[in-house]
């Protein structure tokens, strides 16, 4: 028996850095609380601080711009209910192929909320948010768009840039979800331009429950949660302290991974080339924007994504179904949707998503296996239907 594991679902968690486990290690032994002024409260106050930093340079901003969540999806709910509890903003623009987390707090927000198309590439155009800008908020009020860095489930590079200059023009607020995207290729906070930057620890080889909110000074927010006076009465509630020492060590490792995480690049196109050789029906999507390098995901017409990712679970091979399941319940992606794919090829799209630890061998084991998997399931049950047909 086979007994090797290959581990290819990177955009869902990466695995946590030994170095990061290391310092978390050391922060288990502390006792204080980083609010208590005593010594012990003292250093593990040192601890967060030391961490906010880490984090801080990564993006490029002075640490006050940095507020500890828990993880993501709380960043980009804060970013979005924080500026609309305000009552300063009274409309929100936010992408089709944003993640559930921006897409349904928008959508449990009481103001008018534009979902904004992609291309079939997966790229949000620029013009799309100046059509939008050009008629006024209701209420006159403000305007916040929420756009990606890069997509979680194709990899497709957004231009934020872009997007934020046309805003300034309008006066509108931007923010951006680069969870997917810091450590993965270079994120500056001041270069995109943006006001709110969501971070999240366990896509870089941090630890899952720890994130943060960049935030510039002076915006108009109101914060989620209330009660003690943490993280400058932006996010209350004790510290994460074991998380925040290794999200911030995975920050100080990630700076310095960028150039082998941007060379993955090369093992995707080999992945892809493999896969258009076993399967020329296959079909990638994404593949002519600009991508993450770690990231691809693509089609097989006629085998469903769920029948795919069990078949290569069986063999060893762990990667994700383009559909998100949650709750038992398998939902076709609204990533791929928007991209114009039909619900069926969208239901039968794979992300493989490889990082730090990946060895080239597994770009390899994992087209050997889907070969002799999923591929020749395929041919097995084509042949079927043409013999019952004949
Ligand atoms: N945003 C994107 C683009 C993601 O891919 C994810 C996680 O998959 C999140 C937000 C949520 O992050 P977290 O898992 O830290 O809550």
């Amino acid at each position: 028996m086979n007994t090797a594991v290959t581990y290819l679902d990177y955009n869902a968690t990466a695995p946590l850095k030994p170095q990061v486990a290391a310092a978390m290690r050391t922060a288990l032994d502390q006792t204080g609380n980083p609010s208590s002024v005593h010594r012990h409260g003292r250093l593990a106050r040192r601890l967060v601080e030391e961490a906010r930093d880490q984090v801080a340079a990564l993006v490029g901003v002075p640490p006050r711009q940095v507020v500890f969540t828990s993880g993501g999806t709380e960043a980009n709910a804060m970013a979005l209910a924080g500026l609309v509890s305000t009552g300063k903003v009274t409309r929100l623009v936010v992408s089709a192929i944003e993640h559930a987390s921006v897409l349904e707090t928008a959508a449990a927000l009481p103001v008018e909320t534009v979902i904004l198309p992609c291309t079939p590439d997966g790229v949000v155009e620029v013009e799309n948010v100046r059509a939008c800008l050009a008629a006024p908020a209701p209420g006159g009020g403000g305007t916040l768009i929420s756009v990606m860095a890069a997509n979680n489930e194709t990899g497709v590079i957004q231009p934020v840039g872009e997007i934020a200059r046309a805003a300034a023009e309008y006066g509108a607020f931007v923010h951006c979800d680069a969870v997917q995207a810091v450590g993965k290729i270079p994120v500056r906070f001041a270069e995109l331009g943006v006001h709110m930057l969501s971070l999240s620890a366990h896509k870089l080889g941090g630890p899952m429950g720890v994130g943060a909110l960049v935030m510039k000074d002076d915006l108009p927010f109101a914060p989620l949660v209330h009660g003690g006076g943490q993280e400058m009465k932006r996010r209350a509630g004790t510290e994460n302290l074991i998380g925040i020492v290794g999200f911030g060590k995975a920050c100080a490792l990630a700076a310095e991974d960028l150039p082998a995480l941007a060379a993955l690049a090369v093992w995707r196109d080999r992945l892809e080339r493999g896969v258009l050789e076993t399967a020329p029906e296959a079909v990638i999507f994404g593949r002519n924007a600009q991508r993450l390098g770690n990231t691809s995901c693509f089609a097989l017409p006629g085998l469903k994504a769920e029948t795919q990712v069990m078949a290569l679970d069986l063999a060893g091979v762990s990667v994700s179904a383009g559909a998100a399941c949650s709750s038992g319940k398998v939902t076709v992606s609204h990533v791929l949707q928007a991209m114009g794919a039909a619900p069926d090829l969208a239901a039968e799209a794979i992300r493989v998503s490889f990082g730090w630890n990946s060895r080239e061998d597994d770009i390899d084991r994992f087209l050997s296996v889907w070969n002799e998997t999923c591929v020749a399931k395929r041919r097995r049950s084509e042949g079927r239907t043409a013999a019952a047909r004949s």
